[in-house]
């Protein structure tokens, strides 16, 4: 089963003297593992390829038995140089990828998938230095292209769309939100439920409907940005099963 595709890594480590693994991100096999033999020696076929975050055109063969992929040759198609220049650009891009990589996707939906990380990897290397909300903007955005998170600017019950008066309620096990309306009848302005304000619905809307490197403009009150990171940070570690805890994403 030999194929080329466009890959970006997502990790790297070296075993034996000269021998690399890489696990990386494909646009029509979601994340693979596979080996690159005398990759640190092989100026020749690798030349500049393995390292993390680069993007790569990567002829990949089975081994005999189909045990495992190995990489015969890689073609260099973009460092994200930006990401090497400053220490806070890199550990945006590692939490993207990190998480990317916990909520291991398979094929299904993995083009849209590889694009919005290809995306958010340029964005975070290139123009403006990305602010602390790119991450959970990542982390949403993945959630809501693979069908997870709902829309949170249309009520899951009678279609209004929001903002709306009142404060709309987010039913986190569930995944559905409720104007406040709705929220009064189904009971979910008490209980459990998130707060979900006008401005957070405004928020939620422009970070799925836009680029990554967009996201880096938006403008959100403290209010709206601490509503927004509470429900995705507690859906994803509900419904995806991946949280972020002693520096790290864990699986939950
Ligand atoms: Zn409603």
């Amino acid at each position: 089963m030999d194929f080329t595709d466009r890959a970006l890594i997502l990790r790297v480590g070296r075993f034996r003297e000269s021998d690399i693994w890489v696990r990386l991100m494909t646009p029509s096999r979601g994340v693979l593992q596979a080996f690159a033999f005398g990759g640190s020696r092989s100026r020749r076929r690798f030349c500049g390829c393995l390292d993390t975050f680069n993007q790569v055109l990567f002829t990949f063969r089975g081994s005999r038995g189909g045990r495992y992929l190995y990489l015969t040759e890689g073609t260099l198609l973009d460092v994200h140089a930006g990401l090497r220049a400053e220490p806070s650009r890199l550990g945006v891009a590692r939490n993207c990828a990190d998480f990317f990589e916990l909520v291991s996707l398979g094929p299904a939906g993995s083009g849209r998938a590889y694009d919005l990380l290809s995306e958010a990897l340029a964005a975070a290397s290139d123009g403006v230095a990305p602010a602390g909300l790119f991450p959970i903007c990542f982390r949403a955005r993945l959630a809501f292209d693979q069908g997870f998170l709902p829309p949170l600017w249309i009520c899951s019950e009678c279609g209004a769309e929001l903002p709306c008066p009142g404060a709309a309620r987010f039913d986190l096990r569930g995944g559905r939100l409720y104007c406040a309306d709705c929220a009064a009848v189904s009971g979910a302005a008490r209980g459990a439920y998130l707060p979900c304000g006008g401005e957070t619905s405004r928020l939620a809307r422009a970070v799925m409907e836009r680029e990554p490197r967009e996201w880096k403009a938006l403008a959100a009150g403290p209010d709206a940005r601490r509503e927004f990171f509470d429900i995705v940070d507690r859906f994803v570690r509900f419904h995806l099963g991946v949280g972020y805890e002693d520096g790290g994403f864990r699986r939950l």
